[in-house]
């Protein structure tokens, strides 16, 4: 058996590992000229699968943790703070019975790709398959052919439009939230008082000011007192995709300002991330969420993970959760696979796809109703983040220690 993967994401390649130990062939194709080419993201949960995936991969990877925790060198556990209307301080964090890992996202992708041959540049032109076989043609007028394809190039799949013959366009569906979003390094006290609000990330919801705030540690700094901050600020608006809507031109200053009047009524421990950004630390281009709910994929030689499939809001931290765990069932499935046998390809497609679609589907809806006024201002409902149902968390001194 011969495997084509597309896109060398955490879905691309986590099931090249998870093929790797199996002794599959396989071959990885990314769009990407080199590791270096594109910003991959803050930082990501990992929590509930850590062993199933330690076991699904290779041994000569190394811990996940070691190489990828946030945190580093700090020594503090994951932990999300959650911050709403009329409760107490909720959260999750890291605990040997729920061991949680925030990874960042680049050292995250580095580990994934540990011992894989990566081809860069190849970005995939169009596809051609039948009972026998794919080939995949590339931009660079390569081509590649192979018994099973699997398309794991994210939200915009040109995989999935190949397979259902539609464009994204018709596919995504727009999340009406207009979201700006900001990056600032914080030092010594600012950096404890973010850090106390949730180690890794905090969300603050207050349906009353009309907006949220999901505030977060891309990672620590080496010093042990620094460390790289993020936050999106987001509120309800139908018309934020418009081509004349004003986030499309705005400046970062005026992005900046918007925000600062929002905020001007948050208590001043949530204010103080949005005020010591500076203008250039505001995102220049506008953030525009789409989510993707699929009813059903046809069952051959071509077969999506991860996002291609179900892409969602972050707003549960469970996209890459999900595509984690599609790799996982599919590598399994394909370690029993006779590909010669077109019946039983079909027959064991048809049954991942069914069961990664409706996980998946469930996954998108929840998560995009996650942040609705209804839900955070139902004071009993149940809050869920990293699969777990939060509890109150009370809140806890940071102290720090300088490193050499
Ligand atoms: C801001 C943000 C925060 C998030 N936070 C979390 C979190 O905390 N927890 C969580 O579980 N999930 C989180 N997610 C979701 C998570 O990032 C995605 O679900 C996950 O990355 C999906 O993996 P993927 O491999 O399917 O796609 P991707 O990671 O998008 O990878 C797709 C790859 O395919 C390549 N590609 C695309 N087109 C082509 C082509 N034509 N040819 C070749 N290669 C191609 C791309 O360059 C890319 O490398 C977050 C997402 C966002 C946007």
């Amino acid at each position: 058996m011969h495997v084509l993967i597309v896109g060398g994401g955490l879905g691309g390649l986590s099931l090249a590992q998870c093929l790797r130990k199996q002794g599959i062939s396989f071959e990885i194709f990314e769009r990407d000229a080199d590791a270096d080419a594109r910003f991959q993201g803050w930082a990501i949960g990992i929590h509930t699968i850590i062993s199933q995936l330690e076991e699904a991969f290779p041994d000569d990877m190394p811990g996940l943790k070691e190489a990828t925790n946030h945190l580093d060198p700090l020594d503090l556990p994951a932990q999300m703070g959650l911050y709403y209307p009329g409760r107490p301080r909720l959260g999750i964090q890291d605990t040997p019975e729920h061991p949680i890992v925030r990874s960042e996202r680049r050292r995250l992708r580095d580990w994934l790709a540990t011992n894989l041959d990566i081809q860069w540049g190849k970005r995939v032109k169009s596809i051609e398959h039948d009972d026998n076989g794919v080939s995949v043609f590339f931009e660079d007028g390569t081509s590649a052919k192979g018994d099973l394809l699997v398309g794991a190039d994210g939200i915009k799949s040109v995989v999935r439009e190949h397979l259902l013959q539609k464009p994204s366009s018709e596919l995504l569906q727009l999340v009406p939230l207009a979201a700006i979003v900001g990056e600032v390094t914080l030092s010594g006290e600012a950096f404890k008082r973010q850090l106390a609000l949730g180690h890794s990330a905090y969300i603050f919801v207050s349906p009353d000011l009309g907006f949220w705030n999901f505030g977060g540690l891309h990672h620590a700094l080496p010093d042990g007192v620094s460390g790289r901050h993020y936050w999106m600020f987001m509120h309800p608006d139908p018309k934020v995709a418009d081509p004349d809507h004003w986030l499309q031109t705005a400046t970062q200053q005026e992005k900046l300002d918007y925000v600062l009047k929002a905020v001007s009524k948050m208590p001043e421990k949530f204010r103080e991330v949005f005020e010591l950004t500076p203008a250039s630390g505001v995102k220049k281009e506008p953030h525009i969420w789409r989510d993707l709910e699929l009813e059903s994929l046809p069952a051959g030689r071509v077969i999506l993970v991860g996002d291609a499939a179900h892409a969602m809001t972050p707003f549960r931290g469970e996209g890459g959760y999900h595509t984690f765990i599609d790799t996982l069932k599919l590598s399994k499935i394909l370690g029993k696979l006779d590909v010669t046998d077109i019946a039983a390809v079909k027959a064991a497609v048809a049954e991942y796809n069914e069961e990664m679609l409706e996980r998946g589907t469930d996954a998108v809806r929840s998560s995009r109703n996650e942040q609705s006024a209804s839900k955070t201002k139902d004071t009993k409902s149940k809050v869920v983040s990293a699969m777990q149902h939060v509890k109150p968390m009370p809140e806890q001194e940071i102290i720090l220690e300088a490193r050499a």
